[in-house]
């Protein structure tokens, strides 16, 4: 009997018939090395990841995920998970086992009359968006429309409507999930609740969700929001007073400061081009008059060199940033929660930008709070609610030459801010090196995460993640 040979030490191997049996009973497509599709599943964000898994089942269909893991335990193959494979640790793909590829399941479907989407795990922050806003709706997701919902959901999920409306996550009705023993449960509320409990943050660790349903808000179509630039000279002082000013805006407002190179964006005056700037990234979901009136404080800091708030599109908004981020480039990323942002977080900060490693690389420091820190820490398995800052030091290039001196600056500026941070974090900006960190992250809710992991997955199925392991 001919077998497909697998790398890892569990896998049993499968014999070509029980592949023609699968590829018969799959809606999707099974794909090994060598056919068309293979390298367009196991090819991710992050070119840092480069793994060959044995066997790629490409998903049409929630049959599919349920027959594909049954097939993993008959064979005792490692699972990986790929949603929109964004996860800058690289767990959406494995070398060897069996790559349970979700990226074909991009339905969105809403019911206007509910205010509320159903949306399969394939889907990009973008297909969610553009499904939503057809109806003025939307739901709290990232600031990146290339992103998998289904990652960020899982991670916990925060960008431009977490302050008025709550984290993704705090925005989540339901879901099917595939547990490790291939059977398909809902978790709600009033369902499984230890697993629904568990998904809103623990991440993949308790099956396979093969279907969101989420609470949706009236917004937009457009939504007053944009970018002022200013010389990265005024970056400690402006930093100072963004703080003040991000904590008294309402919850509607929203500032992310980025610093980095100034990309050549038309808008950014040709001098200024690839020199060092801090930019104040802002959106106020609401009306466009009270944005104006919100927005004026951020508007009088400092002499900016560029101003472009205004009214833009929100799917477009959510897609502003989509040029910068790109796949296929080297990453890193180095990441802090900050209850407050202190002036030795902001000097340690300023210091490290000084110092930036190459064109691409930035820090960003998004404001979360509002309506997430309203949620108890142990309502959902996301703990972390009384962050008003999240930093993350990143680190992008082409190069593999450059990956010590990249990720050695990441370091330093993830080292010279720790004093300053809550030493929790947010697990889906967490790099594959930091495993010691989740048991601190997850801090009053590691150790019931523990035990719903034993009640769901005691063999540790979906361990390509980051990993809870189940209680003894
Ligand atoms: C450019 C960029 C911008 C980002 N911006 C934001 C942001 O603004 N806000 C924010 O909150 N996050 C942001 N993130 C982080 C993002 O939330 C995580 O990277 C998230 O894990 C991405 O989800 P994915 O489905 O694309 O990832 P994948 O890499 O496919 O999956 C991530 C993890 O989830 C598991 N998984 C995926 N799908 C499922 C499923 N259906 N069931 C069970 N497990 C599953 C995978 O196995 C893997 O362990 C950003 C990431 C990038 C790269």
């Amino acid at each position: 009997m001919t077998e497909i040979q697998t790398h890892t030490a569990t896998g049993k191997g499968a014999a070509l018939s029980e592949l023609a049996a699968l590829r018969i009973d799959l809606h999707g497509q099974v794909c090994l090395q060598g056919d068309a599709g293979y390298d367009e599943a196991r090819t991710i964000w992050n070119a840092m990841v480069d793994r060959l898994p044995d066997i790629v089942v490409r998903c049409a269909e929630t049959s599919d995920i349920v027959r594909a893991v049954r097939f993993a335990n008959e064979h005792e193959l490692a699972i990986a998970v790929r949603g929109g494979g964004h996860n800058i640790a690289g767990n959406a793909v494995g070398d060897g086992g069996l790559l349970i590829d979700l990226s074909p399941m991009k339905s969105a479907r809403v019911d206007a009359t509910v205010g509320r989407a159903w949306v399969g795990p394939g889907a990009t922050l973008g297909d969610v968006d553009k499904a939503t806003q057809a109806y003025g709706l939307a739901v709290p997701t990232g600031i990146n429309s290339t992103t998998g919902i289904a990652g960020l959901t899982l991670g916990g999920g925060f960008g431009w409507l977490t302050r008025p409306f709550g984290m993704t996550i705090d925005n989540l009705l339901s879901a099917e999930v595939v547990t490790a023993k291939g059977e398909l449960v809902r978790a709600s509320a009033t369902e499984n609740e230890d697993l629904f409990w568990a998904i809103r943050g623990g991440g993949g660790n308790f099956g396979i969700v093969s279907s969101f349903e989420f609470q949706l808000h009236p917004v937009g179509p457009e939504v007053f929001s944009g970018l002022i630039v200013h010389p990265f000279a005024q970056a400690g002082e402006l930093l100072r007073e963004y703080r003040r000013v991000a904590i008294e805006g309402p919850d509607e407002l929203t500032i992310w400061a980025v610093m980095r190179k100034a990309p050549p964006l038309p808008f950014i005056p040709g001098e200024w081009h690839g020199r060092e700037v801090l930019i104040f990234a802002a959106c106020y979901a609401g009306s466009m008059e009270d944005g104006e009136k919100a927005a004026t404080p951020l508007r009088q800091l400092g002499k900016p060199i560029a101003d472009v708030l205004g009214p833009h599109p929100f799917t477009g908004w959510q897609a502003a940033f989509d040029p910068l981020l790109t796949p296929g480039a080297r990453n890193y990323w180095k990441t802090h929660d900050f209850a407050t942002l202190d002036d030795g977080a902001i000097d340690a900060i300023t210091e490290g930008v000084a110092r930036l490693p190459g064109p691409e690389c930035e820090v960003f420091i998004a404001q979360v709070g509002g309506a997430m820190s309203r949620v108890r820490p142990d309502a959902t398995a996301y703990p972390v609610r009384n962050a008003h800052f999240v930093m993350n030091v990143h680190t992008r290039w082409r190069d593999a030459a450059q990956d010590s001196a990249s990720i050695a600056w990441a370091r330093e500026v993830f080292k010279a801010t720790e004093p300053f941070a809550t030493g929790a974090g947010y697990v889906n900006f967490v790099p594959a090196d930091e495993p010691e960190r989740i048991e601190k992250i997850y801090g009053p809710n590691y150790q019931r995460l523990r035990e719903v992991k034993r009640r769901w997955d005691p063999e540790n199925r979906f361990r390509l993640n980051q990993n809870i392991a189940p209680l003894n």
